[in-house]
């Protein structure tokens, strides 16, 4: 069975390379445990450069589609990749907020294929309403995401589903974990529709937004999530570390 995934967003923390590395030593010790699940930290750039140690796979938050040039204040595939980088989150909902588009997510999309990093695409809607008009959003945020890419490229995605009202200080609280495996299979099936169905058998669909220790193993088991996206308890080394556990022990 394949190793569940765990993915730590540390968004724009922490404010020192002292505390990261602090941070990065606490959950690399602790995660050598709980090797039934993969963990990998999805870095602020300013901190791509620091080592990880060999239980931690390391991730950027973000890129920019130029190969290089002149595009002040950017970073590319590239530069994330030879960084050490394994992951890249493309279309978090904060960054579609600053201003990401949905032409801009799919160029994203395909620079992080181009350099040889797996982006972890994320979609959801940012309201439900009575109507199921969210579904619709999900599935048009995650077809436009994929326009253009290979069957190759398509095999390399990951998908989490992070609903924005659950995301963050502001969020409502989580998604209740018996509606994951709906959401879980609703992707799946769109993911089917442009990537065919071995690849949507074989696609890792992830669930982000308010998750703690006390309901991650519930997304895993009842929501039958591939793994989690972590944002603040990813800055606590001890929540976090009992995330990864119940991601270890999931069947
Ligand atoms: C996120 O921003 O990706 C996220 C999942 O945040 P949080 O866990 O803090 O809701």
């Amino acid at each position: 069975m394949a190793k569940k995934l765990v993915i730590g967003n540390w968004k724009m923390n922490p404010s020192g390379v002292a505390q990261a590395v602090r941070l990065i030593r606490a959950i690399g010790k602790g995660v050598r445990r709980y090797k039934k699940a993969e963990v990998a930290v999805a870095l602020p750039h300013a901190f791509l450069h620091l080592k990880l140690p060999s239980s931690l796979r390391k991730g950027a938050q973000d890129l920019f589609y130029g190969k290089g040039g002149a595009f002040t204040g950017e970073v590319s595939g590239g530069m994330v990749k030879n960084l050490g980088a394994r992951y890249v989150l493309v279309g978090h909902s904060e960054r579609r907020a600053l201003g990401d588009t949905e032409e801009i997510v799919n160029r994203k999309m395909r620079a992080a294929i181009a350099a040889g990093l797996v982006p972890v695409l994320c979609v959801g809607e940012t309201a439900r309403d009575g109507e199921s008009h969210y579904l619709h959003r999900v599935k048009e945020e995650l077809k436009s995401a994929l326009k253009r890419l290979s069957r190759a490229a398509l095999a390399r995605v990951v998908v989490a589903y992070e609903p924005v009202w659950a995301i963050g200080e502001k969020a409502k609280g989580a998604l209740p974990p018996e509606e994951a495996l709906h959401m879980n299979l609703f992707i799946r099936k769109a993911f089917s529709d442009v990537a065919g169905e071995q690849a949507a058998r074989k696609l890792k669909v992830l669930y982000g937004g308010s998750v703690t220790p006390a309901n991650a193993g519930a997304f895993l088991a009842e929501g039958k999530m591939d793994g989690i996206l972590v944002g603040r308890e990813s800055l606590d080394s001890k929540r976090f570390l009992a995330i990864v556990r119940a991601a270890h022990l999931a069947r």
